[in-house]
C-alpha cells in the first residue's frame, strides 16, 4: 500500500526497533511507496511512520530489495558529501564510504536469514543513508 511520507522529526529521530519476519507488510508498503515517488530510489520504514529497522532500495536494474536490520560493519574510502533526503527540507553534510560491508537479514520463505554483502558506489551510499534512518539519525 502506498503510504504518506512522515516528516515529523520526533518520529524520524527515534531509534528503530529490530525488524522481524512479521514485518513483511511494511516491506511491501516500502516498495509500493518508493515506486510511487518519482526519482525515489531508497526509503526507510520510519519515513512511512514505522520505527522498525528496515529499508528498501532500487538497484541499478530498478529491481526493489528490502533489507531487514541493516548495519554497516566496515567502510572503506570515507568522503564528505552533501546529501538530500526525501523527508528533510535541507541537504545535510555526511561522511560516506565508497565501499561498505553490510550485515542484514533477508526474508526467505517467511523466515529472516542473516546475510553479509559488499555494496559500492551509489547503491552503497543509499544503504548508508538507510542505516542512518534506522539509527534515528536525521540525514
Ligand atoms: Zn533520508
Amino acid at each position: 500500500m502506498i503510504k504518506e511520507l512522515v516528516k515529523d522529526e520526533a518520529v524520524l529521530s527515534k531509534k528503530c526497533t529490530r525488524a522481524t519476519a512479521e514485518d513483511e507488510k511494511i516491506a511491501r508498503d516500502l516498495i509500493d511507496t518508493m515506486k510511487s515517488i518519482e526519482d525515489c530510489a531508497c526509503l526507510a520504514a520510519n519515513q512511512i511512520g514505522e520505527t522498525v529497522a528496515m529499508g528498501a532500495y532500487l538497484d541499478d536494474n530498478e529491481d526493489a530489495h528490502v533489507l531487514y536490520n541493516p548495519r554497516i560493519m566496515m567502510g572503506l574510502g570515507a568522503q564528505k558529501l552533501t546529501e538530500g533526503c526525501l523527508t528533510r527540507e535541507e541537504p545535510s553534510k555526511v561522511t560516506r564510504y565508497a565501499k561498505v560491508k553490510v550485515s542484514f537479514d533477508e526474508l526467505v520463505d517467511g523466515e529472516l536469514k542473516p546475510r553479509k554483502r559488499d555494496f559500492m558506489g551509489w547503491t552503497g551510499q543509499m544503504i548508508q543513508h538507510i542505516c542512518d534512518h534506522c539509527q534515528g539519525k536525521l540525514v
